[in-house]
């Protein structure tokens, strides 16, 4: 059992303030989403999360079964079980990807980098269930990756990896409707198989398929409301601003 929390979470970027005391967890086999407007500060919380040097820890604290991981480099917290999706679409096309899931599972596993690993084949099989082709992995990473690509690639990471915890920016962007259930299904499995998962979504229909434990809306570097499934239909039919109205937000 895993659990990743954060602690009155203030981030500023550049001298900026972004995060204004962000408290909440997610545990092994729980699925937590995080809403919000553009701009809200959701990508700042995971990337702070990841250990993105850009990002200012000025208070509060980010725990590990209950171990501030603060201090950490980012493959250091990925060595602990945090994956961190792509973010916003990185290319390192001189990598193939293949050779990216290879280091990714011996760091893991506390192998050098390069050493050959038999769980290869398995990614082979979750690319056809998640209906990328299997060329993808003697690409570069993002060459020439569509959008949709880059969602499956970094769920296939995921699924690959096995994380503890693994958080998913907007893991559902740019997917048309068999990519959403594809992409789905597969981190209902990762999920079953006992990781935690952190997503932000500005859609309710990924949540119809990967119920989510709990949903908390993010404005303005904070958290303004926590709440079930309902809070993601409410955004979804009535909009940020109508949602902040009715719960009496100003
Ligand atoms: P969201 O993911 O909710 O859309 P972001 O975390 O991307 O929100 O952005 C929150 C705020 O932080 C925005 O005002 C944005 O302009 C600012 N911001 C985010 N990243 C950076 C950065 N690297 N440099 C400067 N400002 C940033
Ligand atoms: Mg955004
Ligand atoms: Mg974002």
């Amino acid at each position: 059992m895993a659990v990743l929390e954060t602690r009155n979470l203030h981030v500023a970027v550049d001298g900026k303030r972004i995060l204004r005391g962000v408290t909440l967890s997610v545990k092994s086999g729980e699925v937590v989403a995080l809403m919000g407007p553009n701009g809200s500060g959701k990508s700042t919380l995971f990337q702070t999360i990841a250990g993105n040097p850009r990002y200012e820890v000025v208070d509060g604290d980010i725990l590990l079964d209950g171990v501030s991981i603060k201090g950490l480099a980012p493959e250091e917290r990925f060595a602990k079980g945090i994956f961190v999706g792509f973010q916003s679409p990185i290319a390192v096309p001189e990598v193939r990807f293949a050779f990216l899931i290879q280091a990714m599972l011996n760091k893991r596993a506390g192998k050098k980098l390069g050493d050959a690993n038999p769980r290869l084949g398995e990614a082979y099989k979750l690319a056809s269930e998640l209906g990328l082709r299997p060329d993808v992995f003697n690409r570069g990473i993002g060459a020439g990756f569509s959008g949709g690509e880059f969602k499956r690639a970094e769920v296939l990471l995921a699924l690959m990896v096995k994380p503890s915890i693994a958080i998913l920016d907007e893991p559902d962007s740019g997917l048309d409707v068999d990519g959403m259930a594809a992409v789905s299904k597969a981190l209902t499995k990762l999920v079953e198989g006992g990781t935690g998962v952190l997503l932000s979504t500005h859609y309710a229909r990924i949540l119809k398929f990967l119920e989510p434990d709990r949903v908390y809306v993010m404005y303005d570097g904070r958290l303004v409301l926590e709440g079930g499934p309902e809070i993601a239909k409410k955004v979804e039919e009535a909009g940020y601003e109508q949602l902040f109205k009715e719960s009496g937000l100003p």
